[in-house]
């Protein structure tokens, strides 16, 4: 009876060690957990900071970065994170960053988009129409390597001690980047100022990069009008326009009505993706055979 019950005990001693140790996860140091808005910043940081740093994603796959709220927890872990790496411009950010900052007060705050040469939003879209900057600069591998190189920046000042880890992963990272821009261009050769349709405008650094045209059905952040979808018809139509791209977190409906009207494809895609390189590459692939399948 005793024995058991010594057993027992030494098995829920167990359980409980074990619980805590899977709730450190990776990185049995605290001090080496580090904040990011999205999922594709969470794989940038991954890359150039190796395996002994833990990474939280605040805006869960599935949620829109417009109007994502964090929860306590997740505020809680951000003021526990050394660094936080945020986008900048996006309507999640506009909304909480100076409340963050206030609830953080030791964590360097990191924006990753320091330099790009940012668009101005051609529509007004969700509350992410603040300054008129085109937010969703996250799609083209040239902005993801200005982001990198701000986030390596961003580690080797918070973390001194692995900075040549940093600077390698780096430069691995800026390699892949510049083969998947030149794998995107050998996609897209010879089908410049090519249309496409899209729910909601995520790619227009895309667009802008590779010569394509990107044609909105959200308006003003919101449904679209019978007027408006009337009129995108038209386009589709003129414009020869073959696929209609459609992010999970945003309604079905109007896409399928214009698809149906102009007899265009339905893609699902991801933008918001931890394999944000690959996603990119899939949406150079479905333009790319759309154009074959046509000939
Ligand atoms: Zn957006």
């Amino acid at each position: 009876m005793k024995r058991y019950d010594l057993l027992l005990v030494s098995f829920v001693v167990c359980l409980f060690a074990g619980t805590l140790l899977s709730c450190t996860g990776k990185a049995k140091d605290e001090s080496k957990t580090i904040t990011v808005t999205i999922a594709p910043l969470a794989y940038l940081t991954e890359k150039i900071a190796g395996n002994n740093y833990r990474i939280e994603t605040l805006v869960p796959n599935g949620s829109s970065p417009e109007t994502y709220e964090p929860s306590p927890q997740q505020l809680v872990r951000l003021s526990n994170s050394k660094i936080y790496f945020y986008v900048g411009h996006l309507g999640f950010e506009q909304t909480w960053l100076q409340k963050m900052e206030q609830n953080a007060p030791n964590t360097t705050f990191s924006k990753t988009s320091e330099g790009i040469k940012n668009l101005t939003a051609s529509h007004h879209h969700g509350d992410h129409v603040h300054e008129g900057i085109d937010p969703h600069v996250w799609t083209t591998p040239t902005n993801l390597k200005i982001m990198a190189r701000n986030i390596a920046a961003g580690l080797s000042d918070t973390y001194p001690e692995d900075r040549e880890v940093f600077t390698k992963n780096l430069k691995a990272l800026e390699d892949s980047l510049d083969q998947t821009d030149h794998e995107i261009r050998h996609l897209l050769s010879g089908k410049e100022k090519r249309s496409f349709l899209i729910y909601h405008p995520t790619l227009s650094y895309f667009a802008h990069e590779y010569g394509l045209e990107q044609l909105v059905i959200e308006e003003d952040g919101k449904s679209p009008s019978p007027a408006h979808l009337q009129q995108l018809v038209r386009t589709s139509r003129e414009k020869n326009v073959h696929t209609v791209f459609l992010q999970k977190e945003f309604d079905r409906r109007n896409a399928e009505v214009i698809a149906r009207e102009t007899q265009t494809q339905i893609v699902e895609i991801n933008p918001l993706d931890y394999e944000c390189i690959r996603e990119l590459v899939q949406i150079a692939k479905t333009l790319s055979h759309e154009a074959e399948s046509n000939h």
